[in-house]
């Protein structure tokens, strides 16, 4: 079976930065499920691993265009510490959940600097921006069931998918 759209694709994977720094890989023995065609994964890899076989083990190189995207500077923001009412300590790496200025939703922000009064906030993904390494070999492909197909991502037995959806119909374990 190759990987094509609508298949569920497992693979063991070793995600490193330019310096060759590994930040992040799959736990042992735990290989990541996506499914292929929906934008599960970011789309250099997905684009990579269109048409592999279980087994196959590739190297896949990303500029940030294709990996988690480019910086964008419109969403580094300073804010007063005064934003941060009832927080005990205002840390760098705290991240929050941020009102859109046009109210529609939510964005998750990171704390990128603290300096006495003025906070930096970061709405990019910690990723964005970096040149990625992908080492990845693959594990099993299936098809995907009619539900999955519905809600366009992979449903784990001991994974919540973390979409209300599936919680609700007694997907998830929690
Ligand atoms: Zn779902």
């Amino acid at each position: 079976m190759q990987i094509v759209d609508h298949k569920v694709v497992s693979f063991e994977y070793s995600l490193s930065n330019e310096a060759g720094e590994v930040l992040d890989s799959s736990e042992d023995g735990k290989p990541l499920l996506y499914l292929h065609g929906e934008e599960n994964i970011v789309p250099g890899l997905e684009l990579a691993l269109e048409g592999k076989s279980v087994g196959d083990k590739l190297k896949v190189s990303l500029e940030a265009a294709d990996a988690y995207g480019e910086l964008d500077p419109a969403m580094i923001e300073t804010v007063s510490a005064d934003m941060f009412d009832g927080v005990d300590n205002v840390e760098v790496g705290m991240e929050f959940q941020a009102e859109l200025p046009d109210g529609q939703g939510f964005q998750f922000v990171r704390i990128t600097e603290v300096d006495g009064d003025n906070v930096t906030v970061d709405g990019n993904h910690p990723m964005a921006g970096m040149s990625l390494h992908f080492d990845v070999k693959i594990t099993d492909i299936r098809e995907a069931t009619a539900e999955e197909l519905e809600h366009g991502h992979v449903h784990n037995d001991d994974d919540c998918c973390g979409e209300k959806e599936c919680c609700g119909e007694g997907n998830c374990s929690d």
